[in-house]
Parts: structure tokens; C-alpha cells; sequence
């Protein structure tokens, strides 16, 4: 079976939820950044979408960005690529060179490894704190109750650029509660980013004031199965 998708039509209807949601919420539509994952699909999909003018995309793997990424960027060098999936201390070195965003700060070790990167290489990339706000045992983040003092240690100790926090909500759980906790966590820090909002929920995520949304279902597809 040949799937034909037409990325130009899904990107055009996400961009208007989008739009719509921050209308609704009383926000500027230009304070929401659409994150257009294409994990999992191969890399002409990344390219359609691409020529479809999107710029901003998200890979969860190290990896797969870069077997896909080099190439895409010398057609189009004006794309940026957020990892928004969980990074091993030996790979710092390599996402540092391959993305342009780290939204998945989840632990000290990966705190301080990425901060002595960026002292030696010279190049610092933005960087999300990413909250377990369900408490998930299975599932990458810091605990709600150590984000405070993750976040100051961060910024203090580890001088990171911190842009904002990032969370995943449980799949079973009302996401509201969790985009909630996510913007109290970060205004009591002055973090204007909320990297919050997946295919299934991004029009609630708006609501509660994400200033990113990570989209792939919606724009790319059901992802082949591996
Ligand atoms: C896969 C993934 C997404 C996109 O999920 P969809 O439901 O396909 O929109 C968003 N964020 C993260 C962290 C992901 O791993």
C-alpha cells in the first residue's frame, strides 16, 4: 500500500489550528512556533515538508537526525532541528554540532556534559528543562519536586541558556493539568518557553500558553511501524 499524504494541505490545516487556538486564548498567533516531527518517517518526508515551507522540526533520536539532517540543511539552511528525546552524556558532543535546540535537559550529568561542550565548542544551543510532570516512572524528566532547584542549578552552577521547560504528558491523563503545572513551574522561574503539545492536544497546550508545539502525527503521518 502507497500512502499519499499532502503535506502542504496537513501543514496549511495545522497552521490554522494553531492560529485559531491562540485567537481563542487571546494570543498573538506569531507566539506559537509549530515543531514538525518527522521521527520515524524517512527523510524525503522532512523534505516535502520542507518545500511545503516549513523550517522548525524535531527529531527524538541522535541518530536518525543525523543520517537525515546533514543533507537536508545543505538544501535548506535556513531549517532548524529541536531534539525533543532523551540524550545520552556520549552523544553530547555530536547533538550539539547536529541540532540547533535541546529541549530534553532532564538530570545534572547531562546539565554539566552540555555545558562543558558548550564551553569548549564555543556554541551554545537554547535549552528546555524537561519536567516529568506525571511522575512517571518509565518516562524521561525531572520530578516536579526537584524542577526548582534543577532549574537554578542549571542557570547558576551550569551557566546554560535556559529558554524554557518542556513536558509529556501521561497518555491517559487529562493534559491540562500538566500543561498547568508546566506554566506555574516556569513563572515562578521567568521562563517565557513552554515546549507543551503533541498532534492529540496542541489546541489545549495554546490555552495554557505553550509557546511550542510538537507536531507529528498531523502534518507527517502515521509513523511506519519499525
Ligand atoms: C513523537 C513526539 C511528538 C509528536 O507526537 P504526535 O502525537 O505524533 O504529534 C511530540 N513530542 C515528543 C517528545 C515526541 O517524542
Amino acid at each position: 500500500m502507497t500512502e499519499t499524504i499532502d503535506f502542504a494541505e496537513n501543514l496549511t490545516n495545522v497552521r490554522a489550528e494553531i492560529a485559531g487556538a491562540a485567537r481563542d486564548a487571546g494570543r498573538d498567533p506569531a507566539s506559537v512556533t509549530l515543531v514538525a516531527v518527522g521521527k520515524g518517517h524517512p527523510a524525503e518526508r522532512s523534505r516535502a515538508v520542507l518545500a511545503a515551507g516549513q523550517r522548525v522540526f524535531g527529531e527524538n533520536r541522535v541518530q536518525e537526525a543525523a543520517e537525515k539532517w546533514p543533507d537536508l540543511k545543505a538544501a535548506f539552511p535556513d531549517a532548524q532541528v529541536h531534539l525533543i528525546g532523551t540524550l545520552q552524556t556520549n552523544k553530547v558532543r555530536q547533538a550539539v554540532e547536529l541540532f540547533d535546540v535541546i529541549e530534553t535537559v532532564d538530570r545534572p550529568r547531562l546539565a554539566q556534559a552540555l555545558a562543558r561542550e558548550f564551553d569548549r565548542s564555543g556554541h551554545q544551543l537554547p535549552c528546555y528543562i524537561q519536567v516529568n510532570t506525571g511522575a512517571e516512572p518509565q518516562k524521561a524528566g525531572i520530578l516536579p519536586e526537584d524542577a526548582d532547584s534543577f532549574i537554578a542549578q542549571c542557570r547558576g552552577e551550569f551557566g546554560l541558556p535556559v529558554a524554557g521547560l518542556m513536558c509529556i504528558p501521561p497518555v491517559d491523563e487529562e493534559p491540562s493539568l500538566h500543561f498547568a503545572l508546566l506554566r506555574e513551574i516556569a513563572k515562578r522561574h521567568d521562563l517565557r518557553g513552554l515546549s507543551m503539545g503533541m498532534s492529540a492536544d496542541f489546541r489545549i497546550a495554546i490555552a495554557f500558553g505553550a509557546t511550542l508545539v510538537r507536531v507529528g502525527t498531523a502534518i507527517f503521518g502515521t509513523r511506519p511501524a519499525h
